[in-house]
């Protein structure tokens, strides 16, 4: 598996948060964003801007596999760019034949697939196989990274780089819900890089030391939101309705937004 890449193109960039099978938002979003749908059903945009997602394209949401089809077509046929999320990771864990605890949402995109044949799977499989867990954009002075990255990681290719990638880093303590607490990376960034992620979701998405997180969590009934390199400009479209509902309260996430 590719487990960093470097992009050396030069064009502006829309940088597209945790979709969790929200298809119905991600071309809302596209349209909102100036993107324009082509005769192949893709999405191209005039001024040749180019998609990237932060990964966790599936899980809990009502359409995971449109949302893979799309996002496949997307990179295979439009330039855009993937990286993997941990729904992402574990989905083709399970596509291979692994064991997997059908937790968080995966039984949904787990009975989606029920409906495709094995040729979309075997394609799905491929595709995630490929695409990497971080990507540095040089021209742009960033890196996205589905949970984040230290400044040390960037480019970095160790498991452990992999791992932070997709999970973000644990103190290893737990919290009174008994996840586990998660380190503030962000709060620590010194980096001149700046660094977009996705994988918790946040009421409002703010920047912390050049880092900034666009999970909005559209699946909870939150909003799908895209962040636009070089501008640095925030496009956001509303959940159409609260397609999961989430078993604790999420850090920085306001209850009453689901
Ligand atoms: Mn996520």
């Amino acid at each position: 598996m590719m487990r960093a890449m470097t992009a050396e193109r030069a064009d502006a960039l829309d940088i597209i948060g945790d979709i969790h099978g929200c298809l119905d938002e991600l071309v809302r979003l596209l349209g909102r964003l100036g993107y324009e749908r082509t005769r192949g059903g893709g999405f191209q945009h005039p001024n040749m801007r180019r998609l990237v997602f932060v990964g966790d394209l599936v899980d809990r949401g009502p359409d995971s596999p449109g949302v893979l089809a799309l996002v496949m077509h997307l990179v295979n046929a439009h330039g855009a760019f993937c990286v993997l999320g941990n729904h992402d990771d574990k989905l083709v864990r399970y596509l291979m034949g692994n064991p997997v605890r059908m937790t968080h949402g995966m039984q949904q995109t787990v009975d989606q697939l029920e409906g495709k044949d094995q040729t979309f799977r075997n394609k799905v499989a491929e595709f995630l196989r490929s695409c990497p867990t971080q990507i540095s954009f040089q021209h742009l002075d960033l890196a996205v990274a589905h949970a984040g990255l230290r400044e040390s990681m960037i480019g970095e290719t160790s498991r452990r780089a992999r791992m932070f990638a997709l999970y973000g880093e644990s103190t290893g303590e737990r919290d009174v819900f008994g996840f586990p607490i998660r380190h503030p990376w962000a709060e620590l960034y010194r980096g001149t890089q700046a660094i977009v992620y996705g994988h918790t979701p946040t009421h409002a998405p703010n920047w912390v030391n050049n880092t900034i997180c666009i999970d909005t969590g559209c699946v909870f009934g939150g909003s799908l939101t895209a962040v636009r390199f070089p501008e640095r400009q925030l496009v956001s479209v509303a959940a159409t309705r609260l397609h999961y509902t989430a078993t604790r309260t999420m850090p920085g996430f306001q209850l009453s937004a689901l």
